[in-house]
């Protein structure tokens, strides 16, 4: 029987820099699982506690999926809970799915998922099963986009890789990162996901933005 409480595990989350970013009864989304699913994304603390982290400076790759195995793993060893992680595998855990069903998170014009909190900013680094049912707070079911009139997530890439119409282009996108003018995309982010304004609960700094983006346009 699980000890543990919705609030216990919110507070254990930020000491770790990390952020409960929805539960949900895992078989609502046709997992065989019953109990409890948590879901832990990168919170506004999370930079500087993963800059003073062993992962941070060891030089090898993929130092924010160790972090997340290292910590996320100690919580589940502690708590009698199974971690799940959004890398890895196959299988691959329905994190989009997932993030669908907790109410807290909403498919965006730009086809990205937009939290409640972190806006596009968005980044599950794990969750926690637990096999018994923990009381949880209702979502909203609210998507931000509702109240958004000006959409500035579909405007502000400066080679259109958004469109309500249309795939995001990706090829588009990454023929822009290999330019002179990429380089504020490289350096503090994709300019998309920082003018959604809800995106600022991230409070996502330009080093940690820089991290994503290196992993995600390597040289
Ligand atoms: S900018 Fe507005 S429409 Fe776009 S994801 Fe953010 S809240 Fe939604
Ligand atoms: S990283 Fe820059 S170029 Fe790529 S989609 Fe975002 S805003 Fe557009």
């Amino acid at each position: 029987m699980t000890s543990t409480t919705y609030d216990a595990l919110c507070s254990l989350a930020e000491e770790h820099g990390l952020l409960v970013m929805g539960a949900l009864n895992p078989e609502t989304t046709g997992d065989r699982d019953g109990g409890t699913l948590v879901l832990l994304g990168a919170g506004p603390g999370f930079w500087p506690g993963f800059l003073v982290a062993p992962e941070s400076g060891d030089g090898r790759a993929d130092p924010i999926d160790r972090w997340s195995l290292r910590v996320i793993g100690g919580m589940a060893d502690a708590l009698g809970a199974t971690a799940r992680y959004p890398f890895g595998g196959p299988p691959h855990a329905p994190f989009v799915a997932w993030a669908l069903a907790s109410g807290r998170a909403f498919s965006s014009p730009t086809g990205m998922l937009v939290h409640v909190e972190v806006g596009l900013m968005i980044s599950y680094r794990g969750a926690l099963h637990f096999p018994d049912r923990i009381p949880f707070p209702a979502p909203s079911r609210i998507s931000p986009c509702g109240s958004c009139r000006d959409r500035p997530c579909l405007t502000a890439c400066p080679v259109g890789a958004f469109s309500a119409q249309a795939p995001y282009d990706l090829g588009a996108c990454h023929a822009y990162l290999d330019t002179t003018a990429g380089g504020d995309c490289l350096v503090h982010g994709c300019a998309a996901r920082r003018a959604c304004p809800v995106s600022a609960g991230a409070a996502r700094t330009s080093g940690q933005s820089a991290l994503h983006m290196k992993a995600f346009h390597p040289k």
